[in-house]
């Protein structure tokens, strides 16, 4: 790369890169790819990435502003990383400078060091031997100092010398001054968290059972790129294949990545490889702080760490010795980032491990259909794993006819009954149901009016135990009023079950017995979650219920039952990926019954015992699901059989987001009416199904493609576009590639 032109990202909203000189030299370091540079920006500065170096920039020489100083020796992004995010950057659409410090820990991407030092003092010869208590009359805190670091031959930290008073940084330069005192830099301990201690041995992992052995060997003989769907029932053995594949990879000297949503990284999956692996492991995830974060991958980018787990963002780590990729719960939604930088990690992680030529693993139960058809069209090899090792059996599910039981709180009579008998007989009980707070809603008895958000087209939920009624989309609260807003009779009433109402009536029914819910009220405060979730795993909670979060890879070995207490929530989504989610966290919630060596049963209420869907889930399981339910995306034309583009568009003022969507759909039409984008439609704009959220208006315009490539094409024209519409600048709007959600 020659020139003296930097074209640099910078996190701006902009889909393009800013062209600045080069700085002069001698001030910073040289010019190079993947280094941070501090520019002018406005009357600001600003620190962006370089993403290359020209000899010529489109703007005139005269308004070409020159670059302040380049602040790193090497690459803080290597060749690889950089490759992908311009990959991302082109294919989600997004500014290039944003998808860039995406991909760097919070501290670097302000200008930090790298290499975080911290200051080590010592007393010298001279400060050892020096009068104490004469220093003290004049100098009571430089004799302080020297009393704390006299004996420590390895030195003190500003920790310890703090402690000295708060002039300590003063009196310390003043003992350097008289040479009592010194100074040296020390490297912070790479690895957060580390494996096995020195000494400790590594736990002997179990003999495989053959289709585990099928599966490794499948892994391992990949001799470069190769991409497995690893399909096997939650506690068939899915991680422990992982373990033995990364071990291999560390044999070899490689580090092995591997990606989990958010709520599946729980201590004991961290600690079991920690257990089983003989490396240094680090941890990235959403509760780091900007010390740790750095800290931990700065042990990924200089090697030290062989294995790096982490949430969806942990995909832009960099790895010196790449080894295996590897995606657990490969569908779940949370891999997809819902805001700014679209991406979706899974994606990238195909592309990241092709272009390094190393394999890559996606583990579900519950494959996505994207997936799915990736094998199915032999882009993908399939692995399975049919059965639980041991004596571990699926469970027995049974269907409860909400049509003939009459039902009291969310249970039924025959529901009840199962509760009691798996109590009685130590089993332990978990209950679904995807609804925090009391009731979803408030009627008034005399005029069936429901209480509802002002700023939402939605109902507000009742909370009990705050005594609140609570918007769950814009987060507004309100006292719980005495009368209807409407006929002002006082007959309010909360109507529905939410998992407070269903935890007060199991309290009622089974209070002898522990209960522990987990929803995001009862887990808000730090590491609640963790501790309630050890409550199940110990055994000592017998009841469990919860929302969503329970539905996550969790591994509870006592439980005998579960409860979906209301299945038809998921039956009659409006998105077309509504079924697809809901055999999903069904298919979940119903591995959790009967991990251990006792066998399980799952009980199901619903008032549609005759669904296609159910029946085909309960009595052929999820492959079967599967292949009907993308028999009928195929002839609907949805995805993975086309590709999707949404446009969003808010606005307070409902006309602004509606003129900005049809605007670009005017220049959508005037492009695909060009003849130039064969395969290219689309639809809308429309509403939003929840029109008005938080007080602004929201519409949707869908581009759709018959292929990838397709779309690709009709973007790189129509949404650079978009940005120079009239009512661009009015609305809030963005483009998702690939949406994880329609509505
Ligand atoms: P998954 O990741 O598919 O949920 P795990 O790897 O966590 O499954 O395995 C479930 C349980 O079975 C774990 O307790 C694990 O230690 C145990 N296990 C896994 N493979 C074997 C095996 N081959 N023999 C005996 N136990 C095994
Ligand atoms: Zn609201």
């Amino acid at each position: 790369m020659a020139g003296n032109i930097l074209r640099i990202g910078l996190a701006t909203p902009l889909l393009r890169l800013f062209d600045y000189r080069c700085p002069v030299q001698g001030d910073g370091h040289a010019a190079g790819r993947g280094k941070r540079v501090v520019v002018p920006f406005g009357k600001q500065t600003r620190i962006g990435i370089i993403a290359a170096i020209t000899e010529s920039s489109a703007i005139p020489a005269a308004k070409l502003r020159t670059a302040i100083r380049v602040i790193d020796a090497e690459p803080l992004l290597d060749e690889s990383i950089m490759a992908l995010l311009e990959w991302a950057a082109d294919y989600y659409r997004h500014a290039p400078g944003e998808v860039m410090a995406a991909a760097l820990p919070a501290l670097l991407r302000k200008g930090g060091a790298v290499d975080a030092t911290e200051s080590i003092w010592h007393a010298t010869e001279q400060g050892r031997n020096v009068d104490s208590k004469a220093l003290a009359r004049r100098a009571p805190v430089q004799a302080r100092i020297i009393e704390l670091a006299r004996d420590k031959p390895d030195g003190v930290d500003d920790g310890v010398l703090s402690v000295a008073g708060s002039t300590w940084r003063t009196a310390a330069a003043k003992l350097i001054d008289k040479k009592l005192l010194d100074r040296s830099q020390r490297r912070i301990d790479p690895l957060t968290i580390t494996g096995p201690a020195n000494g400790q041995s590594i736990e002997s992992p179990p003999t495989p059972t053959d289709a585990q052995r099928t599966a490794m060997d499948a892994i391992m003989a990949a001799n470069g790129f190769a991409a497995f769907l690893l399909e096997g029932v939650t506690g068939s053995g899915k991680t422990e294949v992982y373990l033995r594949c990364i071990e291999r990879e560390l044999e070899h000297g490689r580090q092995s990545l591997l990606l989990v949503p958010e709520i599946g990284l729980t201590p004991q999956l961290v600690d079991r490889f920690r257990r089983c692996l003989a490396t240094g492991i680090v941890v990235l995830h959403s509760g780091l702080n900007d010390t740790e974060r750095l800290t931990a991958w700065r042990a990924a980018r200089d090697g030290s760490a062989g294995v790096i787990i982490g949430t969806r963002s942990a995909i832009f780590t960099p790895l010196p010795n790449p080894g295996l990729i590897i995606i657990d719960e490969e569908h779940d939604a949370s891999l997809k980032q819902q805001d700014g930088f679209r991406y979706s990690a899974r994606d990238l992680a195909v592309w990241r491990a092709r272009q390094l030529d190393r394999p890559i693993v996606l583990g579900s139960a519950t494959p996505s259909f994207e997936s799915l058809e990736n094998a199915n069209a032999g882009r993908y090899a399939k692995l399975c794993l049919p059965e639980r090792p041991g004596s571990a059996r699926q469970p027995e599910v049974r269907l409860i006819d909400l049509r003939v039981q009459p039902c009291k709180d969310g249970l039924t009579e025959p529901l009840r009954i199962a509760i009691g008998r798996h109590l009685s007989n130590d089993g332990q009980v978990l209950l679904y149901l995807n609804r925090r707070g009391f009731a979803p809603s408030m009627m008034c008895t005399s005029c069936g009016q429901l209480v509802e958000c002002r700023r939402c087209d939605a109902r507000l939920v009742f909370h009990q135990q705050r005594a609140r009624l609570v918007c769950h989309h814009c987060g507004v609260e309100h006292a719980v009023p005495n009368e209807c807003a409407e006929c002002h009779a006082p007959d309010l009433l909360p109507v529905g079950q939410g998992t407070e109402r269903l935890e007060q009536a199991l309290t009622d029914l089974f209070g002898q017995y522990p209960i522990v819910r987990i929803d995001r009220d009862t887990t808000r405060r730090k590491g609640e979650i963790e501790r309630r979730l050890e409550l199940v795993r110990s055994g000592e909670a017998r009841l469990l219920l919860g929302t969503q979060m329970l539905t996550k890879g969790h591994d509870f070995p006592n439980v005998t039952m579960v409860a979906i207490i209301d299945a038809d929530q998921g039956l009659f989504g409006t998105d077309f990926r509504s079924s697809e989610r809901f055999a999903q966290s069904f298919i979940q919630v119903a591995g959790r019954a009967g991990r251990g060596d006792r066998p399980g049963e799952v009980y199901i209420q619903t008032l549609f015992p005759d669904h296609p869907l159910l029946l085909t889930l309960v009595a052929e399981g999820y492959d079967r699901f599967a292949a009907q339910a993308m028999a009928e995306r195929k002839l609907a034309g949805w995805p993975p059989y086309s590709s999707l583009a949404l446009t969003r568009a808010e606005a307070t003022q409902r006309h602004t987001a509606f003129d900005f969507l049809a605007e670009a759909r005017d220049l959508a039409a005037q492009l695909i009416n060009s003849g130039r984008f064969t395969g290219v439609r689309w639809l809308g704009p429309a509403p939003a199904p929840m029109e008005r959220r938080a007080g602004r208006y929201r519409g949707q315009l869908l581009i759709q493609a018959d292929t990838r490539g397709q779309l690709q094409r009709f973007l790189s024209e129509w949404r650079p576009a978009l940005d120079n519409l009239k009512s661009a600048r009015k609305a809030r709007w963005s483009v998702d590639v690939d949406p994880a959600e329609l509505f």
